[in-house]
This record gives C-alpha cells, sequence and structure tokens, in this order.
C-alpha cells in the first residue's frame, strides 16, 4: 500500500520543475492529487499524466487560494496535505531593485503561503489532522547577492512554518519547511554563470545539483505519517550547502 493512500494532497507550482516531481511521487504512493498552477497547458498535461484534479489558481490572490482548496475538498471530501511550491524569482541588486519586483515575489512566495495554509487549516482543524509543507531554500537562511526580494521571502516562509506549526500542532496539524539548495529547473536554468559557480563550489557531495526528485522524497517524508513526531522543522536538501 502507498504511503499516502486515502489522503487527500494540494501541490501548488505543480505544472513543472520540483511541484512536478511531488506530483509524480505523491502520485505513486496513492495520494488523491489535486494540481494548483496558473500555467493552464502544462497543469493539464502533468495532471493527465497523474490521474489529477488540476486548479488554474494564482495562490497569491486571497478569493483564487481559498477557492482552490474549497474545490479540493468538495472533490474528495478530505483534505490532509498541503505543499506550498510555487515560488518565482525577480533578481537583481537590492539598490537597482524595482518595489514592485519585491512585492511581487513577497507576495507569491510568501502571502500565498499564508493564504493557502489557512485556507487548508479550516478543513485540517475539524479532522484534527494535517501535513503542511513549504518549499523554502536555503538562501532564506544564507542570504544571497542579486536575490533581496527571494531571500526574505524565502526565510519569511521559515518564520511563518514556525508560527504556523505553534499554532496548529494543538490541532494535530503539523508544519515543516524543505530549504533545497541548486536544483536543475527551469528557475535555476535562468542564474548566471557566476551564480552557478558559486553555488556549485559549496556542494560538498561532489559537486553536483540535486534533481526535482531529491526534494519530492522529502516532500513525501513530511508528507507521510512517518513524520508524524516532527513540526516546526526546515529540512535541507541542498547536498551539504548550509554547513559550508
Ligand atoms: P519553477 O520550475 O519555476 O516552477 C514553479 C511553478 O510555480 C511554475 O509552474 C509556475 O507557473 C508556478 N507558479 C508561479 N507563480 C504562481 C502563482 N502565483 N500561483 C500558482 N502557481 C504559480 O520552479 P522550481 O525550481 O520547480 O521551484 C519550486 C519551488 O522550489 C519554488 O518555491 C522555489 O522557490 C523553490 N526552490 C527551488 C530551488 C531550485 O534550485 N530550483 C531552490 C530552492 C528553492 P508559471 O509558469 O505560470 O509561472
Amino acid at each position: 500500500m502507498g504511503q499516502l493512500e486515502g489522503k487527500t494532497a494540494i501541490i501548488t507550482g505543480a505544472a513543472r520543475g520540483i511541484g512536478k516531481a511531488i506530483a509524480e511521487l505523491f502520485a505513486e504512493e496513492g495520494a488523491n492529487l489535486v494540481l494548483v498552477d496558473m500555467d493552464e497547458d502544462s497543469l493539464n498535461e502533468v495532471a493527465g499524466e497523474f490521474n489529477a484534479e488540476p486548479v488554474i489558481a494564482d495562490i497569491s490572490d486571497e478569493k483564487q487560494s481559498v477557492s482552490a482548496v474549497e474545490k479540493a475538498f468538495g472533490k474528495f471530501g478530505s483534505l490532509e496535505i498541503l505543499v506550498n511550491n510555487a515560488g518565482i524569482t525577480r533578481d537583481g541588486l537590492a539598490i537597482r531593485m524595482k518595489p514592485e519586483d519585491f512585492d511581487a515575489v513577497l507576495s507569491v512566495n510568501l502571502k500565498g503561503p499564508f493564504l493557502m495554509s489557512r485556507a487548508a487549516a479550516r478543513y485540517m482543524m475539524k479532522a484534527r489532522y494535517g501535513k503542511i509543507v513549504n518549499m523554502s531554500s536555503v538562501v532564506g537562511i544564507m542570504g544571497n547577492a542579486g536575490q533581496a526580494n527571494y531571500a526574505a521571502s524565502k526565510g519569511g516562509l521559515i518564520a511563518l512554518t514556525k508560527t504556523l506549526s505553534k499554532e496548529l500542532g494543538g490541532r494535530g496539524i503539523r508544519v515543516n519547511a524543505i530549504a533545497p539548495g541548486f536544483i536543475e529547473t527551469e528557475m535555476t536554468r535562468r542564474l548566471s554563470e557566476a551564480a552557478v559557480e558559486n553555488f556549485l563550489s559549496k556542494v560538498i557531495l561532489g559537486r553536483t545539483f540535486g534533481k526535482p526528485v531529491d526534494v519530492a522524497q522529502a516532500a513525501l517524508f513530511l508528507s507521510s505519517p512517518a513524520s508524524d513526531y516532527i513540526t516546526g522543522i526546515v529540512l535541507p536538501v541542498d547536498g551539504g550547502m548550509l554547513i559550508t
């Protein structure tokens, strides 16, 4: 039997990259899947591949996030798992960064998980069981030149994770974060050669990039009963980058 058999899971940003890899693994583990993204064509394709329910929504919009969670519950009649994976970058040095780019990144990467988590928590609290997994980043811990907005959003997401774990733990809801290092996806393909070399030099497991499935395995652990006594943690999936 799959580790997520009978459980309903929402995964945001599931049309590609890490979110898609999580969807694939969760499908193998028997979850009822609801995949949320803004990229309609890719989302429909991925949902078809994994027999999942696609929901087109912008998670940074309150109405759309609440409606996405309601659709998930309405379709499957329960909601045990929320993976807040959707995220964006708008890189640039702080002194040149447009305030709109700061707001846009904070809105998707931090406000989005806040809105989705509280919409999901309403159902999870009633059931006295839930797992929320927030996709942070090592740069939310270390900072990163050129990513003031992104690093602040991911650091904020860690603080949100710890706060929600304290507010919701008494109702059986576990809230944890993952801090990926450098994972090969569309997002990292946009980085400069110098930034890539800087990240690679810090990976102590043989200077290799991580794969989306490496992060998906951590998301599975934090979503499955195997981690039922764990809440409020930040699990790095970074090839050792954080300790260099
Ligand atoms: P990705 O390939 O860019 O995929 C992100 C997905 O999220 C896209 O399909 C995107 O759709 C969707 N999305 C963006 N804004 C959204 C919104 N407002 N509402 C709904 N969906 C939205 O990124 P990734 O590399 O897989 O990253 C996934 C997560 O891991 C992100 O939170 C990222 O910050 C985090 N992370 C990644 C790395 C890495 O090395 N790749 C490292 C640390 C942390 P559109 O195409 O329509 O924008």
